[in-house]
C-alpha cells in the first residue's frame, strides 16, 4: 500500500472503474522517480553520449555510465565492464546467438539446450541457427504432478517442474550451450538454475539465464549464481521499455566478436583494417537509449529504497492472499491452477472449465481489471499442458489486497456472465 501512491498510471479509472493492474508480468508501472529522471534527461542534458566534449554531453555520459555502475552493483557483477545495454531480453539473447555463431563457437552439428517452460525470445534466436546454421536444439522435458487443492475436487492443481535428472541424459559432446529461463514468465515457477549450472559446469558447458521475470521479484547475483550470461529488460523491471541488459562473464566479453556494426563501437577505421572498442563499447553499435538507460538507473535506485526484504514479503503475503480468495471460485466453476509450486513468485496462472481465457480477460477489462490472457509467448509448454493458454494474474509489491479483492469479485460476475 506504502508504494501504490508512487505509480501515478494506477489512479484512474478504466471503463468508469478503478484501474486494477495485474499485468505486472508482461510489464510493469514505473513510478514517478522513473518518469522524471526522463523528463530530466531530455529537458535538462539531452545530448549524444562519449564523444562530445561538451557539458550536456559530459552529464549525459556521466548518468549513462552511472547506470552502468547501477546495474552492475544490482546484480552484483565484478564490474560495470561486464554490462552490455541492450534494447531487452530479446536482444540480448539474439545477440548471443549471433556473435556465438559469428566466432564459430557454434557449429553445424553442436548442440544447444533448453527447456519447455521458454519463452518464445529463448526458442526462436536458436530456431534461426538450427535453420541457417545446422545446430540442433534439445529441449529438457517438465514433469507434472496433477492434486486437487485442499481436496476440493474443483481446484485441480498441476506442479510443474524441469526434469533435472534427464538434463545429463540430454548433454553430448556436442553440448555448447545451455540456456533457461530463471523464472518461467506464464507460470512464475523459480527454476533449479543453481544446480543446472553446477551440472553444466562439469562438462564444461556454458549457461545463459533468462532472467526477464526474476529480475523483477528476485535478488539476483551472477557472482552467486555463476551464470556465464545473464539477460533481462529494463521495463519489467519498473524501467522504460527499449532498454534491457547482457550480462557476460569477462573472458566471453574477450572472445565474444561485435554484434552490430557502426559508430561507438569502433577504436579506428579505415577502408583497410577497422579496430573495434574494448567491451561492453564493443556491443553497443550506435547512439544507445540514453534516455531508457538513465531510466532503467532510476528504476533501479527506486528498488533498492523499497528492498528485496520488503518486495518478497509484500509479494508473499499479496500471492497468499490472492489464493485463498481464488479458492471461492470453485463454488461457481471447475478450475485448473497451473505451475502449482512453493517456490514461485507471485503469479497465478490458471483455467477455468469449459471457459475461454480471452473472454474472461476482455470481461475483466469492463470491470477495470488488466490481466494476461493466452499463451504468454509460450506455446510449446501451453501444448506440454494440454491447453490452449492460461487467465494470468502476475503480482507485484505495489499492488494491494484490495486490487485483489476487486479481482475475484470481478472474476466471479465474469464467470456468471459467461456460464449464462
Ligand atoms: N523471457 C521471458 C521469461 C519473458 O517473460 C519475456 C517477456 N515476456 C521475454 C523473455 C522477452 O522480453 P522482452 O520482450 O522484454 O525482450
Amino acid at each position: 500500500m506504502k508504494y501504490h501512491k508512487d505509480f501515478v498510471i494506477l489512479n484512474q479509472k478504466v471503463n468508469n472503474q478503478k484501474l486494477v493492474y495485474l499485468d505486472n508480468g508482461a510489464t510493469s508501472q514505473k513510478p514517478m522517480s522513473v518518469i522524471n529522471s526522463i523528463e530530466e534527461y531530455y529537458k535538462k542534458y539531452n545530448a549524444n553520449i562519449h564523444r562530445a566534449h561538451h557539458y550536456l554531453g559530459d552529464t549525459a555520459t556521466e548518468m549513462y555510465e552511472a547506470s552502468r555502475q547501477k546495474v552492475a552493483d544490482f546484480i552484483n557483477a565484478k564490474s560495470d565492464k561486464n554490462i552490455v545495454f541492450t534494447k531487452g531480453t530479446t536482444e540480448g539473447i539474439n545477440l548471443l546467438s549471433t556473435c556465438l555463431s559469428r566466432m564459430g563457437y557454434l557449429k553445424a552439428g553442436d548442440e544447444v539446450i533448453i527447456s519447455a517452460m521458454e519463452h518464445h525470445a529463448n526458442i526462436v534466436p536458436w530456431q534461426l541457427l538450427e535453420k541457417y546454421l545446422g545446430i540442433k536444439l534439445k529441449v529438457l522435458d517438465i514433469d507434472t504432478d496433477i492434486n486437487y487443492l485442499d481436496n476440493n475436487k474443483n481446484i485441480e492443481v498441476v506442479a510443474a517442474s524441469l526434469k533435472l535428472d534427464k538434463l545429463k541424459e540430454l548433454i553430448s559432446e556436442k553440448t555448447k550451450l545451455i540456456s533457461i529461463v530463471h523464472v518461467a514468465n506464464s507460470l512464475g515457477l523459480i527454476n533449479p538454475v543453481k544446480e543446472i549450472i553446477s551440472i553444466a559446469k562439469n562438462y564444461n558447458i556454458p549457461v545463459l539465464l533468462d532472467g526477464a521475470q526474476a529480475i523483477a521479484h528476485l535478488k539476483v547475483d551472477v557472482q552467486d549464481l555463476d551464470c556465464d550470461f545473464y539477460v533481462f529488460s529494463g521495463h519489467k523491471m519498473l524501467g522504460p521499455t527499449g532498454v534491457g541488459v547482457f550480462y557476460a562473464k569477462e573472458d566471453w566479453l574477450d572472445k565474444l566478436p561485435p554484434y552490430q556494426g557502426g559508430g561507438e563501437m569502433i577504436s579506428t577505421v579505415t577502408f583497410e583494417k577497422t579496430t573495434y572498442q574494448v567491451s561492453p563499447y564493443k556491443f553497443e553499435a550506435g547512439t544507445p537509449n540514453i534516455a531508457g538507460v538513465i531510466g532503467l538507473g532510476a528504476a533501479i535506485d527506486y528498488i533498492n529504497e523499497v528492498g528485496h526484504d520488503y518486495i518478497n514479503k509484500q509479494e508473499e503475503e499479496l500471492y497468499n492472499y490472492l489464493l485463498a480468495r481464488f479458492k471461492e471460485i470453485s463454488e461457481l466453476n471447475k478450475v485448473k491452477i497451473l505451475g502449482f509450486s512453493n517456490n514461485k513468485v507471485a503469479i497465478l496462472s490458471f483455467v477455468i472449465e469449459n471457459l475461454n481465457a480471452q473472454d474472461i480477460g476482455t470481461l475483466l477489462d469492463q470491470y477495470g481489471v488488466a490481466v494476461r490472457t493466452g499463451h504468454h509467448c509460450n506455446m510449446p509448454l501451453m501444448d506440454y499442458l494440454n491447453i490452449q493458454g492460461t487467465v494470468r494474474a502476475s503480482l507485484s509489491f505495489y499492488n494491494t489486497k484490495e486490487d485483489i479483492d476487486i479481482f475475484i469479485d470481478a472474476l466471479k460476475k465474469v464467470i456468471k456472465i459467461l456460464l449464462d
